[in-house]
């Protein structure tokens, strides 16, 4: 039966390349999160000519606003995703804000890993700032804060609203 898929496309060495990096974190590093904190991916076909080649990566449709009903949903749920993609070792490496982050029925999923990274992450759980970006945690000097983590939440929480911080419980932090 025909299935609904989303082509992410690359024409010339250079885009191809970073597309093949792409597909590659995809099917290695984020493999476990297929489904979960990015979409699933079902391969990358690539053609061309030698003087423009070209590549496309064939990935899960997300549509839907679902989770956008509640902002503050949405941004848990984004920071969540982005906390899980650091557990397993890769850094978005781009100034993250909610524009990355795609939506399929109750899910959300981080994606453009165009410009990541592999990282070992001394952190991968939220910071839990509250409204003025403090850290709310009891003993916040047990945190090995991680840049990336720290700055997209800043901006996630300041696109969805100041409540977001309170409502991330304390048991997300292990990411169950
Ligand atoms: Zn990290």
């Amino acid at each position: 039966m025909p299935v609904r898929a989303c082509l992410k496309y690359a024409e010339g060495a250079d885009e191809v390349d970073a597309l093949r990096r792409e597909a590659t974190l995809y099917g290695r590093e984020l493999a476990a999160l297929a489904g979960v904190a990015v979409p699933r991916t079902y391969g990358l076909y690539v053609g061309g000519t030698e003087a423009v080649p070209i590549a496309c990566l064939v990935m899960e449709l997300c549509v839907g606003a679902e989770v956008r009903r509640s902002a503050d949903e949405l941004g848990r749920l984004a920071i969540l995703a982005l906390c899980k993609v650091h557990a397993v070792g890769v850094m978005h490496n781009t100034p993250l804000d909610l524009r990355h982050f795609v939506m399929k029925g109750k899910k959300v999923f981080l994606v453009d890993f165009a410009l990541a990274v592999v990282h070992r992450c001394e952190n991968a759980h939220p910071v839990l700032w509250d409204k003025n970006f403090s850290p709310v945690v009891a003993a916040p000097h047990d945190l090995a804060e991680c840049t990336e983590l720290v700055e997209a939440e800043r901006n996630i929480f300041s696109q969805v609203g100041e409540n977001l911080p309170m409502k991330i419980s304390p048991s997300f932090v292990r990411l169950q």
